[in-house]
């Protein structure tokens, strides 16, 4: 049995050809980052409209590599919710069209639901040769948790869009414990990319400065992290980064002469602060949440100091960790995986679905 999966929720155009038991047969990811790049952040209006010429080659793509037929189908899931409203409608009108055409039955899929679903998913290293495909990419995840379950654990989001820690019953009922009040963790890194003019998504490049810059040398804030809520707050860490590299008032980075080590710095002491937060709130929530597990999955789950120092506090603290596999932390579609579980629980979407960009905080 096999389900498509669809993900068009921001910049990412993706589709999936999965079992139940999470092996890929087809996989493809159309990315639009060199879009946006220019404007410094994706533009909704580009976006969908890149969608929207990509949606269907993508689609077409991981069928055929899965050798599969659209009528061979068990299901056709595809993400409804949050992202941007043009985004969504795009993926949400291709699974419509095509669970009518092919008479299959529809689900909708909660991305960030998706994004901690990730962490049952990771890629079997045995025969990572044989299962390298013509795209490079290795298309054998296998599910490697789904018989000793994760749950009841504590969920943390951080992606570009959200910074959330959630109480996960199973991987479909999550009970919100708190999130950003502003920026969300990938945001903040992306702009901090932009001050520093190392391109977008900046996540990455900021990664990849800090590695050689000194943690210590700027002194930026870790808003919230000793308050009583599962809140986030990350606009007051980012202005201090720009006061930091050009003072108050100025608006123009492009002029801007940093030396290599004021930017390793910068990132390196950035980084840290960000990292500081998302673990010790994390940590407390899993203490005082009383369950043994943290699950964490989202873009920024990708960065390398924010997966060593949740390893450190699950050793000194004795819970159990499950970190995303890094290639299936952005925006993917073998993460709709997920819908199985809403397809074993009867949980079938209609054709007037809708999307839900969902917005409003708590979501
Ligand atoms: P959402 O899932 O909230 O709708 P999104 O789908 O745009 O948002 P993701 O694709 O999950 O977000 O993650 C993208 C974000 O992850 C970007 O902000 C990017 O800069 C960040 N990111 C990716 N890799 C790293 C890394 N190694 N370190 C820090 N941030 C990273
Ligand atoms: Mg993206
Ligand atoms: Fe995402």
């Amino acid at each position: 049995d096999v389900i498509l999966a669809i993900e068009s929720t921001c910049d990412e155009t993706a589709a999936a050809v999965v079992t139940r038991s999470g092996r890929v047969l087809g996989e493809c990811i159309a990315t639009q980052e060199n879009l946006h790049e220019q404007f410094g952040g994706v533009v909704p209006e580009i976006a969908a409209r890149a969608h929207l010429e990509r949606i269907l080659p993508v689609i077409d793509t991981s069928l055929r590599q899965a050798n599969v037929n659209g009528r061979d189908l068990h299901a056709i899931a595809v993400a409804d919710r949050p992202g941007l409203a043009g985004s969504l409608l795009v993926g949400v009108v291709a699974a419509k069209s095509l669970a009518m055409a092919w008479q299959k039955p529809l689900v909708a899929i909660n991305h960030l639901h998706a994004h901690l679903y990730a962490c049952q998913l990771s890629r079997m290293s045995s025969d990572d040769d044989a299962a390298t495909d013509t795209a490079g990419r290795t298309a054998e995840p296998t599910e490697t948790t789904e018989t000793t379950s994760v749950y009841p654990a504590i969920g943390l989001i951080v992606s570009g869009g959200h910074t959330t820690l959630y109480l996960c019953r199973d991987a479909v009922d999550l009970e919100y414990l708190g999130g950003t009040i502003d920026d969300a963790a990938g945001e903040a890194f992306d702009k901090v990319a932009a001050m520093l003019s190392l391109g977008f998504p900046g996540g990455v490049a900021v990664a990849k400065w800090a590695e050689k810059g000194n943690a210590q040398a700027y002194a930026f804030p870790r808003s919230k992290q000793h308050d009583r809520t599962y809140d986030f707050s990350f606009s007051g860490l980012k202005t201090a980064v720009r006061y930091a590299i050009v003072g108050p008032g100025r608006q123009d980075f492009s002029s801007l002469q940093l030396t290599d080590e004021v930017k390793a710095d910068v990132c390196a002491s950035f980084e840290a602060a960000v990292v500081d937060v998302l673990v010790a709130k994390s940590r407390r929530a899993v203490a005082e949440l009383g369950v043994r597990r943290l699950l964490v999955g989202g873009g920024v789950a990708a960065n390398r100091r924010l997966r060593s120092q949740l390893t450190e506090a699950s050793e000194q603290d004795g819970f159990d960790l499950v970190i995303a596999p890094p290639e299936l932390c952005t925006d993917n579609a073998v993460m709709g995986a997920i819908a199985w579980k809403k397809i074993d629980r009867g949980e079938f979407a209609t054709l007037d679905l809708d999307i839900t960009p969902g917005l409003q905080r708590g979501f």
